[in-house]
């Protein structure tokens, strides 16, 4: 689903490391406090044997891993558009199976669950006042592209919209945020009973929260459009000849409240497999009331040169060649949305291969194969990355090269809706998850550009600093130094960041971790290449744009495979799973910090005791991580490897509350979650509890807080004391 994310700025200079650069370097992630390790003694928790094995096994992916075969797949997935619940998306569940059958994987099953699904029967938009313009809701063919003349393509809807025939004023309320409600009112414009025609943010801003705050107005319906200055010409070149948004592209997309809820809207917190119980759709949280339709800006572009009113303030204005205006005239448009919402099967199609050594403990790595059109990047970049992935893991699996422990690969159905799939099966398998699952490790999108952004949990974000050093990017120099560049360019420093920098640890929501994440306290991973892409959501995300603008030749999708082949296996052979919790207790005390900046917290709790709690975790983090290492430069295997390994993946579990965050209790984890936006949010009951000045509140979540971390500092101090009972 998502694309267009914020990332945040560079974090405060915590920590620094000073790893030397080059290919199969190794270790080296150096604190300034604290207990430093030594360097280059092996891949962290790998002895040095170890290491050698690993190393040469990430070498035969990486001479396995074919671009050519990438483009093939990638092909055969953007054929035809495949939404949710079509024909096409479920035949593709059929073929993915198949290819992993015949790719030797292990265990191919395919779930079913049924949802309540969401697409349009009939639906126009019309300007009645004070010209008539009837909407062409429909995207325009190009001759080098025969894929933009396939008659299967969508017109314009929103998946979930409410259903409805209206005539209405007109308003225009630029990004439909509630601040712009409030301008709106100043200038004595109420949007009540009206119809409001917002734009698409750049920065990302879901669309759902704008149907949300829409609705909450009292608006009677919502028109989101692409203003040619977020995604299309002001940006730069148009498609078919350059990577932004041509005048009729249109971002579809679903407008759920999944930042309530997400999963099918009827069986919150349950899985909806074919007997289950289902509410009724009156009383589904995440279900708007209102109607929505997304719109090119060739259709908002008559709007908007006929709303009058007064002038819409400087920052309201866009990139059509005429002033906008607020509206609150005479203006009106009559729409008209008839959606059809049968309960209609999803397909989760998984496979494994089954761990050597520790098959109880699993990484699960996944992507969505529904798209909204053809996804040519979303998702089926990443879908063709990761058919590649199993491809060349099952070869090496037939030459008896196998991980220690379990991969699971799952092919997710209705990410696009409200993250269905996924939340499906995490719920089904919750409590096998919650004891056997090492680590999430998500693609979306695998490549639209050059430029990496990867958004691990804190505990995990040296591992992947660690393993893109192994990796040659296609540039000639290593992906850790294309990173290194491409987070400088982003955040405008005339130096690359340190290590501590490269990874986004802020995650927010808006893909499938979500359910592994805030649901089951899953140590999650998220990786994508990005770039220039202003065709999000629309019929021109295909085949010609990703083999003309976004990744011609596949080398980018390719180094995903390898670099998501590499995480796997690296937490799938670990003698001791290489989490990071000394770093991890950085994070959170930067987090609590940044609230407090924020929200003047200390002037109303006292912080002192939430602070001692973060240090004595970390301490306990940084001891422990000194204990193994040792072990492992001594050539050492560890003794118990798999008692120790059980209980370090606990950590991420015990930082979920099981009556989760105040006001919705489906979000479990109390360090991650993402505000209405999707944007990231961090220790979200204080954050929110102190930023509505609810201080009763804010000291319970507080108290919450300081007792999770009270019980893994003494889960990591039991750990490491069998950890040297062992060794005896
Ligand atoms: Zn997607």
């Amino acid at each position: 689903m998502p694309s267009q994310f914020v990332h945040r700025p560079a974090r405060a200079g915590l920590l620094i490391s000073i790893c030397a650069l080059g290919l199969l370097s190794a270790g080296g992630w150096h604190r300034i406090h604290g207990q430093s390790k030594s360097s280059n003694s092996g891949m962290t928790g790998f002895t040095p044997s170890e290491t050698q094995h690993e190393v040469s096994a990430e070498a035969e992916l990486r001479r396995l891993a074919s671009s050519a075969q990438i483009g093939k797949y990638h092909r055969y997935l953007t054929a035809e558009p495949h939404p949710a619940g079509s024909k096409r998306n479920n035949e593709l569940a059929q073929w993915v199976a198949q290819q992993w059958k015949d790719q030797g994987l292990e265990d191919v099953v395919i779930h079913e669950y049924d949802v309540l699904n969401s697409y349009p029967r009939e639906i126009s938009l019309e300007m009645v006042k004070p010209k008539n313009y009837k909407a062409l809701l429909k995207e325009g063919p190009y001759d080098v592209d025969p894929d933009t003349k396939n008659p299967q393509v969508s017109g314009s809807y929103f998946g979930y919209s409410a259903s409805g025939d209206v005539t209405a004023p007109l308003v225009y309320a630029h990004s439909g945020n509630p601040e712009d409600y409030d301008l709106l009112r100043q200038k004595g414009i109420t949007v009540k009973g009206k119809i409001v025609l917002v734009r698409y943010s750049n920065p990302y801003s879901y669309r759902g929260f704008k149907a949300l705050t829409a609705e909450r107005e009292g608006a009677a319906g919502i028109l989101i459009y692409s203003d040619p200055a977020e995604d299309g010409y002001k940006q730069g070149k148009v498609f078919p000849e350059g990577p932004w948004g041509p005048e009729t592209h249109i971002q579809r997309g679903a407008i759920t409240y999944d930042f309530l809820e997400p999963g099918d809207p009827l069986t919150p917190g349950w899985a909806s497999v074919p007997d289950a119980k289902r509410i009724p759709a009156s009383e589904a949280k995440s279900l708007p009331k209102i109607m929505g339709l997304p719109l090119s800006w060739h259709d908002a572009r008559p709007l908007l040169e006929n709303i009058g009113g007064p002038e819409a303030p400087e920052s309201w204005q866009g990139g059509l060649p005429f002033k906008y205006h607020l509206g609150g005239g005479s203006e009106e448009v009559h729409l008209k949305i008839a959606m059809q919402t049968p309960i209609e099967p999803y397909y989760v199609v998984e496979a494994r291969i089954e761990g050597s050594e520790f098959p109880d403990q699993w990484i699960i790595l996944g992507n969505h194969r529904d798209a909204w059109v053809y996804g040519g990047v979303d998702p089926s970049s990443g879908t063709a990355s990761m058919l590649e992935l199993t491809r060349d893991l099952g070869d090496m699996l037939k030459r008896h090269i196998r991980p220690r422990r379990t991969l699971v690969f799952c092919d997710w159905d209705g990410e696009e809706y409200a993250l269905t799939g996924s939340t499906e099966w995490g719920e089904q398998f919750a409590d096998n998850l919650k004891a056997k699952a090492v680590a999430y490790l998500n693609v979306d999108s695998s490549a639209s550009g050059p430029n990496f952004h990867g958004t691990p949990v804190a505990s995990l974000a040296p591992l992947l600093v660690d393993t893109s050093k192994s990796l040659p990017a296609p540039s000639g120099v290593t992906l850790y130094q294309e990173w290194q560049r491409s987070r400088q360019k982003d955040s405008g420093t005339p130096e690359a960041p340190p290590d501590s920098e490269l990874a986004d640890t802020r995650i927010g929501s808006g893909s499938d971790h979500t359910v592994f994440l805030n649901f089951l306290g899953i140590p999650t991973m998220g990786l994508q290449f990005d770039g220039p892409y202003g065709v999000y959501h629309s019929m021109y995300d295909d085949y010609y744009w990703t083999n003309h603008f976004g990744d011609p030749g596949y080398r980018y999708h390719t180094l995903m495979t390898e670099l998501w082949g590499s995480v796997a296996m690296r937490l799938a052979n670990a003698d001791v799973l290489p989490y990071d919790f000394a770093f991890y207790a950085d994070d959170i005390r930067q987090f609590v910090q940044e609230l407090d900046r924020n929200s003047q917290v200390s002037s109303h709790l006292d912080l002192a005791l939430l602070y001692k709690r973060i240090d004595e975790f970390q301490t306990q983090g940084t001891k422990l991580k000194a204990e193994i290492q040792t072990l492992m430069d001594a050539n050492r295997p560890i003794a118990g490897s798999k008692q120790i390994n059980d209980a370090l993946m606990q950590v991420e579990r015990n930082w979920c509350n099981p009556d989760g965050i105040p006001g919705r209790p489906w979000f479990k984890h109390t360090l991650y979650a993402a505000r209405y936006t999707y944007a990231h949010l961090e220790l979200p009951g204080l954050t929110e509890a102190a930023e509505a000045g609810n201080w009763t509140e804010a000291e319970m979540q507080k108290q919450i807080l300081e007792k999770e971390l009270q019980k893994n500092t003494e889960l990591l101090r039991r750990t490491r004391d069998e950890l040297q009972a062992a060794q005896k």
